[in-house]
């Protein structure tokens, strides 16, 4: 298995629902502090949205505070991220987080159709893939 690559998994939306409901996140703080991950926290448009509203500041200024470009325009919140508290092992926005982490460990690939990629990052994905016995390497 390529460490970029994480855990391939073909799953359904059906799949995707329940493993929310059976695998519950261990608070480790990796995804949120980014422990040996090359890249920021996509953000959607609607999650600039949301976040600039909930923080009571433009989007503007939001971007300016908070976030990166990516190479194609995109943006991002760094590494460590700014809305993660390491004492409470928790997200101080939590209910206005980015869809990504919603997601997470769940990621998007985009082109390959009802491909998934679980985070290897992430020791929740070990136990997802196990279950669903649906590894693909
Ligand atoms: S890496 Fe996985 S288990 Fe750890 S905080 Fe993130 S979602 Fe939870
Ligand atoms: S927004 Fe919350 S869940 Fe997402 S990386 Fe930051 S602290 Fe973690």
């Amino acid at each position: 298995m390529k460490r970029e690559d994480g855990v391939g998994i073909w799953a359904t939306r059906k799949d995707v629902e329940s493993f929310f409901t059976q695998f519950k996140c261990r608070r480790c703080g990796k995804c949120c502090e980014g422990e040996e991950a090359p890249d920021g926290i996509f953000l959607l448009k609607t999650d600039l949205v949301n976040l600039s509203e909930y923080l009571g500041i433009s989007v503007h200024k939001f971007k300016e505070i908070y976030t990166f470009i990516g190479n194609k325009g995109e943006r991002f919140l760094p590494y460590p991220c700014p809305f993660y508290s390491k004492e409470g092992h928790s997200c101080t926005i939590y209910y206005y987080r980015p869809a990504v982490c919603k997601m997470y460990p769940l990621t998007m690939n985009i082109g390959l159709r009802d491909k998934l990629i679980l985070s290897e990052l992430c020791p929740i994905s070990y136990s997802i893939a196990e279950a669903y016995r649906l590894i693909t390497l």
